[in-house]
C-alpha cells in the first residue's frame, strides 16, 4: 500500500514544464488551465502551479481540511518554481514573491479574490529594494500586499454598506496629508509608513497580527481562496449563473511579475475584439506603472490600448489631439514593440481558441507578460455579431455560429434604443461600456434597488463604483450609471455579461451616498444636483446621460448581419414559430420578427376596448336569449374588423383564433363606486347591477364559469365570435387575400363539449358561407389545458383538427398551484431546490411535459395529420423550445418580441444542444 503514489493535486505551468491543457477546466479550473495552454502555445507566462478543484471538493467534505499529500506537494512544487525564476520564497536578499489566485471551472469574474505579491515581510522587502533599485516600488508592492491580504484573508472590510474602505481611507488620508492626490505621487517613505498603519488597523479591529512568516501567508492564502468558494456573493452569484456548487475551485499559484517597477512598466486588459459592439480588431485599456487590479477596479481611469481607440477617446472628451498624446498616449504609441507583440498573442490564441479571448497581461520593463487568457464575455449585440463575422471568415462554421449566441441575448437587438430626434437634455458624458437605452429613477445602493425593482419600479443604480456585493442590485436595476472605472470595470463587465445597458467612469459625477444625492458639472456650467428617485436616462453605447425620461425608438435589428444570423438559424431549426397577438398591429410586428404565423388570437382583448365593453355589458344584463342575441349583434361588426384585421396582415399565414374564455364577471366593475357610474351610463338601477355581479360572482373564478363552458351554456356567444370570424375571412377570400383561420375552443376536458361545439361551429360556418357564396378553409381544435384532455387526448382527437398546449393553465392545474398566489411560497420553493426552475417560465417537464407527452402520443395515434402547438407563456422560453423540439410539436407560440428567441433556440435544440 505504501508504495501507491499520493494523488496528484497540483499540476505545473511555465517554465518548461507544463501539465495542464485547455480541456482540463474542470481540473484546473478556467484559469489555471488556460495559463496551461498558453504556456504549451509558448506565450510568455510567469511559471507556477494550479492546485486542483478536487482539493477544494475534499475542503468542504473534510471539515475544511486538505488532503494529507498537499502540503509536501506544494512545497515541491513551489521549489520548482524558485528554481525557474532564480529566487526564494521568504529569501531577505532575493525573495520570490507569487500571486494566489482562484479559478473556478466558469469564469466567475470578480467573486473571488486575487493576493499579490505574497511573501512580502519587513525582511524580504529588503531584499525587493536591493534586487530593484527601487525603495518606492517595493514598499507599493509591499502595502498592496498588506491591503489585499487584510482584506482578503483576515476580513477587514467596511462592515456596513456606507463605511468607505478603511484601507481605502488611509490611503487617502495619507495622500491628503502629503498634498498629493495619485497613488503613484505617494513616496516610498510615506508607501512605508501606510504598511505600519495597515498592520496596526489589522490588529485593532481583527485582533491579530499581521502574518510575517511566507509559508504561513501561503496558506492562509489557499485557506482564503478555497473559504471564499462558500462567501454570500460567489453563492449570489452561483445563484444567478445557475453555477453548481460542486464544482468548486482551484487555486493558482504563479511567480509575480511586476508592472509597477516605472514607467516602462503597464498592466492591462485586452479584447480580440471589441465585446460591446462587435466590432474587430483589438480594443483594450492599461495603466502605466500599476499593477493587477488597478485598471478593472476603476481607481484611476486607464488609457487605450490603440491610438484609434484612444483618439476616439479624446474627441468624445473635447480633449485636443495634442493634449491628448501627451496626457493619454495609447499602448501602441508608448511601447510599440509590446503593443505588436500583444497584437499576436492576441490573434493567436483568437485563432487557436476559434473564439473572442479577453487577455490580461503585464509589462514589466518593456517585457511582456501574459497572465490571464479566457472566452470574452460580450453582450448580445456583439456575439451575434462576432458569430457572424467569425463564420463569414471561416474561423467557424455556420452551425457553431448559430450555437455561439444564447437565445436570449437576442433581446438586445429587439429592444429600442432612444429615439432620434427626441428631445433630451444632456447631464453628463461618460464611458459608453455596454450598449442600449435604460430609463430609470436614480438610487443610490443595491439594497435600494432591490427594494424600487420588488415594487416594480424603474431604477437606474448609481454607485462611484460597483463591487461584486452589489450584484442582485444590479439584477433589479435597468441600467448602472458609475463615477469611476473603465470598460473593464466591475460594473462594464456585469452589464455586458447581463445584458444592461452601463455608463462608466462618467468623472462629472461627485456622489454623496449620506446625504443619497450627487452633483454633475458641467465645464463652464454649475453644478447640478440629483436626488435618488429622480429619473435619468443613459445610453450605453455613447455614453450619454440624459435628464429625464428620454423616449426610445427603433431596434437595431434592421441591420444586415442580425438578418443573415437569423436566416442560419432558420435552415437548422425544424420547429415553426408563431406569435402570439391579438390585434392587427401586434401581427405585423410579430411577421416583422419572422414569425410564421399566429398561435392565439385572444378574443377577449376585442370585448374590452372602447365602447364595445357595453355592448358585452348590456349582453350580460339581458333577461332572455333574445336581448343577448341583440347586444351580441352589435359587438359582430367590429370583432369582424378586428379579424379582418389580422387575417388580412398575416396573408395566409395560419392564425389561431380562441374563443371567449375568461369568465363573465371580469367585464363588470366590482367596486361600488364603478357600478354606480356604470348604472348612471346604462340607465338601469344600481341594484340590478348589483345583483347581477353578485349573481355572477364565484369562488374560485379559474376553475369556474368560464372557457368552453360558457359556449355550451351561451352558444349565442360563441356563435357570434364564429360568424365574425368566417364573415371576415370570406370578405377577404373575395379580395383574393388568402386566409387559413384556425378556430380554437379553450378550457375543454371532454371529447363531448367538444363534439357539440364543434357542430355548432360548423353549422355556422356553413350558414355563414353559403349567405356570401364564397368558401373558405377553416379548421376547429382545442387548446389542452385541463389535465383530463391531455390524459383524453385520443378522444379529444377524434373531434379536434389541432391541439394547442395551453401551459399557463395545465401548469396550474397540473401543480394545484395558483400562479397569482403562487409568490407567498414560490421563491422558498426555489431556493431550496423543490422546484428546480419556476414552472410558470420554464415548462416542468416531469410532471406537465408528461401530460403534454402522453398527449401527443395519444392524439397522433388517432389523427395522424393532428397539428399541434403551445401557446402558453413557455412558448418563448429556450428550454421549454427545447423540449416542444424533442416532443416533436410543429410549433411553438410566444410574443411577438420573444420570436427571433424562440427561432434560435429550436435552432439550437435541432443542432442537438
Ligand atoms: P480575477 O479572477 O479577478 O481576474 P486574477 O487572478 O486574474 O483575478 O488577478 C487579477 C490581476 O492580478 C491580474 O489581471 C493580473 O493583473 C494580476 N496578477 C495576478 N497574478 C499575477 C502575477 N503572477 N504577476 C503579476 N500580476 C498578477
Ligand atoms: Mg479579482
Ligand atoms: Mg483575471
Amino acid at each position: 500500500m505504501s508504495s501507491r503514489r499520493a494523488r496528484r493535486h497540483i499540476y505545473a505551468f511555465g517554465g518548461g514544464r507544463t501539465d495542464g491543457r485547455a480541456d482540463m477546466k474542470e481540473l484546473l479550473g478556467g484559469k489555471g488551465a488556460n495559463l496551461a495552454e498558453m504556456s504549451r502555445l509558448g506565450l510568455p507566462v510567469p511559471p507556477g502551479f494550479t492546485i486542483s478543484t478536487e482539493v477544494c471538493t475534499h475542503y468542504y467534505a473534510h471539515g475544511r481540511s486538505y488532503p494529507p499529500a498537499l502540503r509536501a506537494q506544494v512545497k515541491e512544487s513551489l521549489a520548482r518554481v524558485e528554481q525557474i525564476v532564480g529566487r526564494r520564497f521568504g529569501d531577505p536578499k532575493n525573495p520570490l514573491l507569487v500571486s494566489v489566485r482562484s479559478g473556478a471551472r466558469a469564469s466567475m469574474p470578480g467573486m473571488m479574490d486575487t493576493i499579490l505579491n505574497l511573501g512580502l515581510n519587513d525582511r524580504t522587502v529588503q531584499g525587493l529594494i536591493e534586487q530593484s533599485g527601487n525603495p518606492r516600488f517595493a514598499y507599493d508592492s509591499y502595502r498592496r500586499f498588506v491591503q489585499m491580504y487584510g482584506d482578503v484573508v483576515l476580513g477587514l472590510k467596511p462592515e456596513h454598506k456606507d463605511e468607505e474602505d478603511p484601507f481605502e481611507v488611509a490611503l487617502e488620508e495619507k495622500k491628503r496629508t502629503r498634498g498629493v492626490t495619485q497613488d503613484t505621487e505617494l513616496d516610498a517613505d510615506a508607501l512605508r509608513e501606510l504598511v505600519e498603519e495597515f498592520k496596526a488597523l489589522v490588529r485593532m479591529r481583527r485582533g491579530v497580527d499581521f502574518p510575517e512568516e511566507p509559508t504561513e501567508q501561503l496558506w492562509g492564502a489557499i485557506g482564503a481562496v478555497f473559504g471564499s468558494w462558500m462567501n454570500q456573493r460567489a453563492i449570489t452569484y452561483r445563484e444567478i449563473y445557475r453555477i453548481p456548487a460542486s464544482w468548486g475551485t482551484a487555486v493558482n499559484v504563479q511567480a509575480m511579475v511586476f508592472g509597477n517597477l516605472g514607467d516602462d512598466c503597464a498592466t492591462g486588459v485586452a479584447f480580440t475584439r471589441d465585446v460591446s459592439n462587435g466590432e474587430p480588431g483589438l480594443t483594450g485599456e492599461y495603466l502605466p506603472n500599476a499593477q493587477g487590479e488597478d485598471v478593472v477596479a476603476g481607481i484611476r481611469t486607464p488609457l487605450q490600448i490603440t491610438r484609434a481607440a484612444a483618439r476616439a477617446w479624446a474627441e468624445r472628451n473635447d480633449m485636443p489631439e495634442a493634449e491628448r498624446r501627451e496626457a493619454r498616449p495609447s499602448l501602441e504609441e508608448r511601447m510599440p514593440t509590446v503593443y505588436r507583440e500583444l497584437l499576436r498573442h492576441a490573434e493567436r490564441l483568437e485563432r487557436h481558441y476559434r473564439d473572442v479571448q479577453d487577455v490580461e497581461f503585464t509589462i514589466e520593463r518593456s517585457r511582456l507578460w501574459m497572465l490571464q487568457t479566457r472566452v470574452a464575455k460580450r453582450t448580445g449585440i456583439a456575439a451575434v455579431r462576432i458569430a457572424h463575422d467569425l463564420a463569414k471568415e471561416k474561423r467557424i462554421n455556420r452551425r457553431t455560429a448559430v450555437l455561439r449566441v444564447e437565445p436570449e441575448q437576442l433581446d438586445q437587438w429587439l429592444h429600442p434604443a432612444f429615439a432620434p430626434g427626441g428631445e433630451r437634455t444632456l447631464l453628463a458624458r461618460g464611458l459608453g461600456a455596454s450598449p442600449g437605452a435604460a430609463v430609470g429613477s436614480v438610487v443610490f445602493s443595491a439594497d435600494a434597488a432591490i427594494q424600487a425593482a420588488a415594487g416594480g419600479k424603474r431604477v437606474l443604480l448609481v454607485r462611484i463604483e460597483t463591487s461584486p456585493e452589489d450584484i442582485g442590485g444590479m439584477k433589479a436595476a435597468q441600467g448602472f450609471l458609475t463615477a469611476r472605472g473603465g470598460m473593464t470595470s466591475h460594473a462594464a463587465i456585469v452589464a455586458r455579461q447581463m445584458g444592461k445597458p452601463c455608463v462608466a467612469g462618467c468623472g462629472a459625477l461627485v456622489i454623496d451616498y449620506a446625504r443619497q444625492q450627487m452633483s454633475v458639472t458641467r465645464s463652464g456650467g454649475d453644478p447640478t444636483t440629483i436626488a435618488a428617485g429622480v429619473p435619468l436616462s443613459i445610453d450605453g453605447a455613447t455614453g450619454e446621460v440624459f435628464k429625464g425620461e428620454v423616449p426610445l425608438g427603433a431596434p437595431p435589428a434592421s441591420r444586415p448581419e442580425f438578418g443573415r444570423f437569423m436566416a442560419w438559424a432558420d435552415e437548422a431549426r425544424r420547429l415553426r414559430v408563431r406569435a402570439n397577438a391579438d390585434r392587427p398591429e401586434e401581427a405585423r410586428l410579430a411577421r416583422s420578427l419572422g414569425a410564421e404565423g399566429i398561435g392565439l388570437c385572444r378574443t377577449e382583448h376585442m370585448f374590452f376596448e372602447g365602447d364595445r365593453i357595453d355592448a358585452v355589458r348590456e349582453m350580460l344584463l339581458a333577461d332572455d336569449l333574445e336581448g343577448r342575441e341583440r347586444a351580441l349583434a352589435k359587438i359582430l361588426p367590429m370583432q369582424r374588423q378586428d379579424f379582418v384585421g389580422i387575417l388580412r396582415e398575416m396573408r395566409g399565414l395560419p392564425v389561431t383564433i380562441r374563443l371567449l374564455d375568461p369568465p363573465l364577471h371580469e367585464f363588470l366593475p366590482h367596486g361600488d363606486a364603478e357600478l354606480g357610474e356604470l348604472a348612471k351610463k346604462l340607465l338601469v338601477p344600481v341594484a340590478r347591477l348589483r345583483e347581477k355581479r353578485d349573481a355572477l360572482h364565484e369562488a374560485n373564478p379559474m376553475l369556474g364559469h368560464r372557457g368552453c363552458r360558457l359556449g355550451i351554456t351561451y352558444p349565442e356567444i360563441y356563435r357570434m365570435q364564429v360568424e365574425a370570424i368566417i364573415q371576415a375571412a370570406c370578405e377577404l377570400a373575395r379580395e383574393r387575400v388568402k386566409v387559413l383561420p384556425e378556430i380554437m375552443i379553450p378550457l375543454a376536458g371532454t371529447a363531448a363539449e367538444l363534439r357539440i361545439l364543434r357542430e355548432d361551429v360548423e353549422q355556422t360556418a356553413r350558414a355563414v358561407m353559403e349567405q356570401a357564396s364564397v368558401k373558405v378553409p377553416f379548421t376547429v381544435g382545442t387548446m389542452i389545458e385541463v389535465p383530463r384532455a391531455a390524459i383524453t387526448a385520443g378522444e379529444i382527437a377524434e373531434v379536434a383538427d389541432f391541439f394547442s398546449f395551453g401551459t399557463n393553465d395545465l401548469t396550474q392545474m397540473a401543480l394545484g398551484l395558483s400562479r397569482d398566489d403562487a409568490g407567498r411560497f414560490l421563491p422558498e420553493y426555489l431556493r431550496r431546490g423543490i422546484f428546480a426552475e419556476d414552472p410558470f417560465v420554464v415548462i416542468d417537464q416531469a410532471g406537465v411535459g408528461e401530460l403534454m407527452r402522453q398527449a401527443v402520443t395519444a392524439g397522433r395515434r388517432k389523427r395522424r395529420a393532428l397539428k399541434l402547438g403551445i401557446c402558453g407563456e413557455h412558448g418563448g422560453e429556450p428550454e421549454s423550445v427545447r423540449f416542444c423540439h424533442q416532443l416533436g410539436l410543429d410549433y411553438v407560440s410566444c410574443s411577438p418580441y420573444r420570436v427571433p428567441i424562440a427561432r434560435l433556440a429550436a435552432a439550437q435544440a435541432a443542432l442537438g444542444t
